[in-house]
């Protein structure tokens, strides 16, 4: 495929099942292959073949996987080329479907084998408790229950990827209206804000309607599996094993407790900064002193090898995976015309190297999205070591404690991009905006606690629950004559609609994160050995032992988060 912004990259290992010239992105090729593999289990005699048995399943797995991501590459890299998207799609239509089936029985195939208890017990442990799960929540009247709940979730993204307002004369889309709001003539920055949340507002009833929709869909899903409600089922699914929704919900006590006051304080200072006499929604975001925007790079070749820099500082062994990948061309960063919006770290799992995919425009914001999806990518380069293909990922939990920690820590050296009194600016910002992620992230996930504990309730009794939670967490601000926008601001959290649950994971991993960097501040090569010994672990241990070797605690009690808080306090201060 000539449209990857890589060539052909060396394999990491030779295959030794997949046949060398098969065509993984066929299906009458891959089929064959599970054939192989479901009637070998069978004749599988030791133990060493059972394991031979899981390493080339693995290895087909692997390289299906990698498939599909330069399938999805490829589009992402050039949204206007056809064959691109027929490709991705025509993955995602014929083999896919035919693969979950496979997939499960396989693991059907694995549980019940007679060799499965003799496997080494403390190696095996993580793979064999997913499995179970796996199989266990399996329910085929659940599948064309999914598939419709996927659905709902195209139309609630179809809808909100269609909203644009007309402002000063030109159509632009919601996110091309966040930079407005960082606009220093605040009548502009209300006129924008105004536009988009009125905007919203008139879709309110289709997004009340399909998340209706879906939660009867997820009761229902629950109840098949034989759970009493879906935050239960959730849980499961989620493979939360080592924290309870109890734990969740005393998180979010924590944050009230803990991070609030500090919310609360900076927002002051800020209406101060601002000489304004309340903060509204449309003061959040513009330089408290009307500063103009920072300006880290001119050109992306400039950003990468500033980048570079950094990680020369920080660490050799981080270095030179940055560098492999610029010898590679695993990265493809700059935007242009036909590029997919956003920004992304995807593996390749066969060949066991990472790629990063992002649209960096000139701003600050570009500097912690390439530290962050280089944190992502050095976990990858960390497992590559790792046989067994599902250890090569780590829960998600834990992933996000590997980018966000490097943006604290690639944040010590943004000297290389801007003098002192700019580079703590950045700083600054970067931190502020940590504190502010807590309360958003309690808000969003005590809301579902709520909403999936709540079974039959009404689109009333939902809305005064999230008022509830706006006004244990929304701090200052002062919404007065838009009580309508404030009360339905939850139909812009993609996460809810699309995936029910995941999010309380970036607090848990700031949390992580956080504890690294304060690590780092006692003892910095030791933190960045505990690191990357925590990241070359992939997902072969349980979150507390992830945690555990990079030298944190997996816990959100108001004990944990309070040194934490002191310390990025006392930052902030310095930072003044
Ligand atoms: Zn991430």
């Amino acid at each position: 495929m000539s449209l990857l912004p890589f060539g052909k990259l060396p394999l990491f290992a030779p295959r030794q099942f997949v046949p060398v010239e098969a065509n993984v992105g066929n299906w009458t090729q891959l089929s064959p292959l599970f054939d192989q593999l479901e009637t070998r289990a069978a004749k599988c005699s030791s133990v060493t073949d059972f394991e031979r048995w899981l390493l080339d399943w693995g290895e087909l797995s692997a390289a299906i996987d990698e498939e599909s991501s330069r399938r999805y590459i490829a589009m992402t890299c050039h949204t206007d080329d056809a064959e691109a998207k027929k490709a991705y799609l025509d993955f995602v239509e014929h083999v896919e479907p035919q693969l979950k089936p496979r997939q499960f029985k396989l693991s059907e195939i694995y549980l019940a084998h007679p060799l499965r208890s003799q496997l080494p017990t403390h190696r095996y442990e993580v793979f064999d408790r997913d499995t179970k799960i796996h199989v266990e929540l399996f329910r085929q009247e659940n599948v064309p229950l999914e598939t419709e709940e996927t659905k709902l979730g195209q139309q609630y993204q179809e809808i909100t990827g269609s909203l644009t307002v007309k402002f000063r004369g030109e159509e632009k889309t919601l996110p091309q209206m966040a930079k407005f709001l960082e606009e220093p003539d605040r009548a502009m920055r209300q006129e924008a804000w105004e536009l988009v949340a009125n905007r919203r507002l008139q879709e309110a009833e289709k997004f009340e309607a399909i998340f209706d929709h879906m939660v009867k869909l997820r009761e229902k899903i629950a109840a098949n599996a034989g759970f009493p409600n879906y935050l239960d089922y959730a849980f499961r699914a989620r493979g939360r094993f080592d924290y309870t929704p109890a734990d969740c919900r005393q998180f979010h006590a924590a944050v009230e407790t803990e991070i609030m006051p500090v919310v609360r304080e900076l927002q002051t200072a800020r209406r101060q900064q601002l000489q304004l006499s309340s903060l509204r929604p449309w003061d959040t975001e513009v330089d408290p002193f009307n500063r103009p925007p920072l300006k880290p790079f001119s050109d992306v070749t400039q950003m990468v090898s500033r980048t570079q820099n950094i990680f020369d500082r920080l660490d050799g062994t981080l270095a030179g995976g940055f560098q492999k990948m610029r010898d590679l061309h695993l990265l493809d960063l700059d935007n242009r015309k036909g590029k997919a919006p956003g920004g992304y770290q995807c593996s390749l799992n066969e060949s066991r190297l990472p790629f990063i995919f992002m649209n960096a425009v000139g701003v600050q914001r570009d500097v912690e999205t390439m530290l962050h999806e280089a944190g992502h990518a050095f976990h990858a380069l960390a497992t590559r070591p790792e046989p067994i293909y599902s250890y090569r990922h780590a829960p998600i939990e834990f992933c996000e404690v590997a980018s966000m920690s490097m943006e604290l820590l690639g944040n010590e050296h943004l000297e290389e991009f801007y003098p002192t009194p700019e580079a703590n600016r950045a700083r600054r910002t970067h931190l502020e905006g940590i504190v502010k992620f807590f309360p958003w992230m309690a808000t969003i996930d005590a809301f579902q606690h709520w909403i999936y504990t709540h079974p039959g309730h009404t689109r009333a009794e939902r809305s005064a629950a999230w008022l509830a939670l706006m006004d244990r967490f929304g701090g200052l601000t002062d919404w007065s004559g838009h009580e309508k926008a404030r009360a339905n601001l939850w139909h812009r959290q993609l996460h809810i609609f699309l995936h029910p649950f995941y999010y309380v994971e970036y607090g848990i991993a700031q949390l992580g994160a956080l504890q690294v960097w304060a690590n780092s501040r006692r003892d910095k090569p030791g933190a960045l050995r505990a690191y990357q010994q925590a990241l070359a672990l992939g997902g072969s241990r349980p979150l507390p032992e992830l945690f555990q070797a990079a030298g944190c605690r997996l816990e959100f009690t108001a004990k944990t988060i309070h040194p934490l808080v002191k310390l990025v306090k006392e930052e902030l201060a310095k930072l003044n």
